[in-house]
């Protein structure tokens, strides 16, 4: 274990982010890279290597990443290590240490009585030192099986799914319809949080590990690009569909088609392939220069709308919550070592009350009508307070406060109120079934579609979720595809 009476002595600390003035000038990383080993040692000491550890338990770490391992050859300065057990269990932790809310922060045993481990901090400090001392390097397999896999989507899950397959000796190719590789993580998660050259340089190592990856290609579509599924069904051995959860939950309130109004995803889409195509210089972005802006909807999607924002120059912004205010403590029905849902500030909130003075949510208010002027612009948003009552029951009921409506001044409202499933068009093509959600249907565990030889891993089959559950399907949809393939897999 670590220092045996580190988490007495110790208290944590967590890597501070860029100075809020000096990040929200520039579109860099929010983090400051770097990574001080004293310091991480210091925090891996605190580890009680517990005898059952909850952070890598199906409570904490969706991948099951192997926590005190690595926390202890951190805090014993085997760096190279840590590095060989972390990817063991992740194939992405580059990603991970970065975007993740860390669950196993959540269920960290140590939580119990004191402050967590760091562990996503020793995370990303130990994959970011090894790439810079060069430890990370293409690992082609020795054998080729002769059998060829397509991946439908190149998010987390089919990312993680092709490097496993290819591990395994599969030819894999990857089919992407955007123009850059990397899902959500490359258009939608902004560069703030996870800089594009981080994806590319993975990209790039799984390339020339024998992955090719084809850009464009709209699997199923009906555009130029369009790839027939059937012909790829046809001249593959096994498909995996990993297209994501892409369809966004729109608002049905008066005024919605307003000039002004956007979905959160074409918001943030349209900035990150501005800004990595000319540095905003193409104009091709929707700016929220001078505007006052409201964003509808919390969550980390609702957060970055508000940092893209602020970077724009907007004149305001606020942020509607539908729900309370979280509490600052766990609440008794929330007990460790569940997920905490309690009150956070997140980058995007740190840096409305650096800019405007206070933290940009207004919880509890329910949007009624989209308000607008002579030309059909949006002008303000019609909104109501809602009082939540438990019902005995116990489940929590909406009622609108008589007398609380208030008109907001806004120019620009962002939708962000998640996503309610995969498009369908390919599925559809292939005749697959759905799950109730309108997900498609597949076995967690078991991945496998109602069509032979296709199968499905990610946020297309579990619904919205985290990169880490892309990451944990993907390389779980691969076991299950290499065993279809050759009757057996050694894949973990
Ligand atoms: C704005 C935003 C911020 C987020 N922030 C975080 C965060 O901080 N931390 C976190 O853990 N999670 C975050 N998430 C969630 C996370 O990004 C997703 O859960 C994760 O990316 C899902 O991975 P996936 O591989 O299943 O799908 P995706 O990442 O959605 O990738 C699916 C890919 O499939 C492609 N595709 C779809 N249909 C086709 C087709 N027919 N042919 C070819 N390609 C196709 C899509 O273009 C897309 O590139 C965020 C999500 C959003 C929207
Ligand atoms: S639960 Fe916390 S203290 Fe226990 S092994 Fe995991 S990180 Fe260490």
């Amino acid at each position: 274990m670590g220092k045996p009476t580190g988490f007495k002595e110790f208290e944590r600390k967590t890597e501070a982010y860029r100075d809020v003035t000096v990040r929200l000038a520039d579109y860099g990383e929010i983090f400051s890279g770097l990574h001080d080993k004293e310091h991480l040692q210091t925090q891996g000491a605190r580890c009680m290597d517990c005898g059952v550890p909850f952070c890598q338990s199906s409570n904490g770490c969706p991948v099951s990443n192997l926590i005190p391992e690595w926390n202890h050859l951190v805090y014993s300065g085997d760096w190279q290590n840590a590095l060989d057990r972390l990817h063991k269990t992740n194939n992405f932790p580059e990603f991970t240490g970065r975007v993740c809310p860390a669950p196993c922060e959540g269920s960290c045993v140590l939580g119990i009585t004191n402050p967590a481990v760091t562990i996503k901090n020793i995370e990303h400090a130990i994959v970011d030192r090894g790439f810079e001392e060069g430890w990370i390097t293409a690992q082609c397999p020795e054998v080729r099986t002769g059998k060829k896999v397509a991946v439908v989507g190149s998010g987390p899950a089919g990312l993680a799914a092709a490097a496993q397959l290819n591990k395994a000796g599969h030819s894999v190719t990857v089919y992407e319809r955007a123009d850059r590789i990397g899902g959500l993580l490359m258009y939608g998660i902004p560069n703030m949080k996870l800089g594009k050259d981080v994806i590319q340089r993975r990209v790039d190592l799984l390339h020339a590990e024998g992955i090719e990856f084809v850009t464009n290609a709209d699997v199923g579509g009906e555009g130029e690009n369009a790839i027939d599924i059937k012909n790829l069904v046809k001249e593959n051995d096994a498909v995996l569909l990993a297209t994501g959860a892409t369809k966004a939950r729109d608002m049905e309130v008066p005024g919605r088609d307003l000039k002004g109004i956007h979905l959160a995803m074409d918001f943030l889409t349209a900035n990150t392939k501005s800004l990595l195509d000319s540095n905003l210089e193409d104009g091709n972005y929707i700016s929220a220069k001078d505007k006052n802006v409201i964003v509808i909807g919390g969550g980390d999607t609702g957060t970055d709308c508000i940092g893209t924002s602020i970077r724009h120059g907007c004149a305001s912004i606020e942020n509607f919550e539908l729900l309370p205010q979280p509490p600052a403590e766990r609440a008794e029905d929330n007990p460790w070592p569940l997920w905490p849902l309690i009150y956070r500030v997140d980058y995007g909130h740190e840096e409305a009350k650096e800019s405007f003075g206070r933290d940009p949510r207004d919880y509890c208010i329910l949007t009624k009508e989209f308000v607008g002027d002579d030309d059909g612009n949006l002008s303000g948003v019609k909104t109501v307070e809602a009082k939540w009552n438990k019902s005995e029951d116990g489940r929590w009921n909406m009622e609108e406060v008589a007398g609380s409506e208030k008109i907001w001044p806004a120019d620009m409202v962002m939708l962000s109120m998640g996503f309610t499933g995969p498009e369908q068009y390919v599925s559809d093509a292939l005749n697959i079934d759905y799950d109730e959600r309108s997900n498609y249907k597949a076995e967690y565990g078991q991945y496998k579609t109602s069509v032979e030889g296709v199968f499905t891993a990610g946020d297309c089959r579990r619904g919205q979720s985290l990169v880490v559950w892309g990451i944990n399907e993907g390389r779980e949809a691969a076991r299950e595809i290499d065993s279809f393939l050759m009757g057996s897999s050694t894949l973990p």
